[in-house]
């Protein structure tokens, strides 16, 4: 069943730690965290795992370029470029957006890293990529194309995988007290998701997974998952269909849209570091930490359940310079 390619490359397992200052201050549930946000892989996040299988497919098609799209600060892309790098391959970005007077955050690491940048409009990204694919590949350069988020059926075996792993920890006894009743994590394109209820499936997990959505309505994105992990089961050669009524998505908390950093996120960003010591960044896991936090403050979990964020990276965000302005501005 489980033949699909991979390289090895994240640091894992990935530790799980309590969050006890937090769990008192909120009087909420026995709050755990998931430290995806130190996989490695320049720096770290949930992409690291999608890219061991991305890559892997990649190499095995012959691939000699990774070719992917995104936000200025997309993490998905400041991690494909460092797996291209560590592949010996070379990495060509489609960026949405302005090209900024001064590179920073996320995209100054795609710079270092060596990335071609090439920049498109928000509503010709698609088009543009297409283009650059073309080019690509009518130069001989052998491209290979990952989608937003690396969220394809190859890409969501990471977290497949990664529940395996949790899994792991919590029979092994010395991480988590028992099972998470609650997963609680920020979702997007959804391949992170998707991984989570296949794997939840497969390996039996026994809670609950709850997405925070960053930038999608609660339908669309339920749909995105259910199909999403429908065709990553089918790669393992199974035949199950997710339907969307299966998938958790809250999408109470989209605030200004994707990438606009609210009051939610920076009260979630200061609590969890001056709380726990933990970074958290502006985009995603802020987003779903403010949710969680709001949550709490409901009464939506009951206080003897376990929640366990899962942490999916994204800090280098945070030296963003219209990040780091607008959280310096309310910090003094
Ligand atoms: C990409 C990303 C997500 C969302 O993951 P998806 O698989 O796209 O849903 C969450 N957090 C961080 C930090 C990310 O970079």
């Amino acid at each position: 069943m489980d033949n699909l390619r991979r390289v090895k490359m994240a640091h894992l397992p990935t530790p799980v730690e309590p969050m006890p200052c937090l769990t008192r201050g909120l009087n909420g549930p026995r709050l755990f965290v998931k430290r995806d946000d130190q996989t490695g892989l320049a720096l770290g996040g949930n992409k690291t795992r999608k890219l061991e299988f991305l890559l892997a497919d990649a190499l095995a098609a012959g691939a000699e370029t990774l070719i992917t799209a995104g936000a200025v600060q997309s993490n998905h892309c400041r991690q494909t470029a460092a797996a291209a790098r560590r592949a010996g391959l070379a990495c060509i970005l489609v960026l949405s957006g302005e090209k900024p007077n001064q590179a920073s955050g996320n995209l100054l690491l795609d710079q270092l890293l060596g990335a071609e940048i090439v920049w498109a409009a928000r509503d010709t990204r698609d088009h543009v990529l297409s283009e650059a694919y073309v080019a690509a590949e009518e130069a001989g350069r052998r491209p290979y194309l990952i989608p937003y988020g690396g969220s394809n059926a190859v890409g969501a075996q990471g977290y497949v995988h990664a529940v395996e792993e949790l899994m792991q920890q919590v029979n092994s006894g010395s991480v988590l007290p028992e099972p998470p009743d609650w997963i609680v994590f920020a979702s997007s394109s959804g391949g992170t998701q998707a991984g989570l209820v296949l794997g939840a499936k497969l390996f039996n997990f026994p809670g609950k997974i709850l997405a925070i959505s960053v930038d999608e309505e609660q339908s669309v994105l339920q749909q995105r998952v259910a199909a999403l992990a429908s065709l990553a089961a089918n790669l393992r050669g199974m035949t199950l269909a997710f339907e969307s009524e299966q998938v958790l998505v809250n999408s109470d908390y989209l605030g200004g849209g994707y990438g606009i950093l609210g009051e939610p996120e920076k009260e979630a960003i200061s609590l969890f570091a001056r709380c726990e010591g933990l970074l958290l960044d502006p985009v995603y896991t802020g987003r779903a930490a403010a949710g969680l936090i709001d949550l709490i403050r409901q009464g939506y979990f009951r206080r003897d359940e376990l929640v366990l964020f899962w942490h999916t990276g994204g800090s280098p965000a945070l030296f963003a310079q219209q990040y780091q302005t607008s959280l310096a501005d309310q910090l003094v």
